[in-house]
């Protein structure tokens, strides 16, 4: 074989793995007959979710703090997964990441986070008993609201977050998170006020802290939602 043919034959050899390899993956396709075996076990064990059987937060944050599921994840500067005690009675949940979160990777820790220890502070809790996070962990530009494909992308991490911790108390931080959470499209003056049930868990839903900085008339009833929360988690720890 002169050299030409050899590297014609080379070049034909790639091309066809190359093709083989994007339409059927690993499996290599002989004489009409495709491995129906491997077929179908790729059919049965997608590549997609290996962190499902996840048992601790830490190898849950270790196994998609990658994630590209939705566009905001080429976006972002940090993953914001979550803070706190893994073992939390009470969960926190905001809606998404600012820009001060996805510069440091943690959840409030911007005015908001501020104010939000100084409410934690009023129930007698620091911000390493609870558990923080957001709906979305990665940022939306420029601060909007997060879109309803985002939440949906992003929910099974949370689901999977609240499943780890099992807290007792979720507290919801502002609307969105709790008409989300709720799947309801309630207003927040309908939502707050009353303990709500969330697969078993109680539920608030109270103020963001970010609306309590624009209008400092809604502290009261911030402070109102914290204290029903406090005198459950109280009655709570006294059974
Ligand atoms: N607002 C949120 O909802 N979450 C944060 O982490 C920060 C601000």
């Amino acid at each position: 074989m002169s050299s030409e043919e050899l590297l014609e034959f080379l070049d034909n050899t790639e091309r066809y793995f190359t093709q083989q390899r994007d339409l059927f993956g690993n499996v290599v396709y002989r004489d009409e007959e495709v491995k129906k075996t491997n077929v179908v076990k790729e059919e049965v064990q997608p590549a997609g979710k290996p962190w499902v059987s996840v048992q601790s937060l830490a190898e849950f944050d270790r196994s998609i703090n990658t994630c590209v599921e939705c566009p905001l994840g080429t976006t972002r500067l940090n993953f914001v997964f979550g803070v706190g005690n893994p073992d939390a009675e009470v969960m926190l949940i905001g809606e998404a990441p600012g820009a001060e979160e996805d510069a440091r990777g943690e959840p409030f820790v911007g005015r908001a986070g501020q104010l939000l220890n100084k409410i934690l502070a009023a129930v007698n809790m620091k911000r390493e008993d609870v558990y923080i996070c957001n709906i979305l962990k990665c940022r939306p530009p420029g601060n909007r609201d997060p879109e309803k494909n985002e939440m949906e992308t992003c929910t099974p991490y949370l689901y999977k977050q609240i499943e780890l911790i099992k807290p007792k108390f979720i507290i919801c931080l502002g609307r969105i998170a709790g008409q989300w959470l709720l799947q309801t499209n309630e207003t927040l003056t309908s939502l707050r006020g009353k303990f709500h049930d969330f697969r078993g868990t109680k539920l608030i839903v109270t103020y963001h802290p970010a609306a309590l900085l624009r209008n400092p008339n809604w502290k009261y009833p911030a402070w109102e939602d914290m204290k029903m929360f406090r005198k459950a988690y109280d009655d709570m720890k006294a059974k």
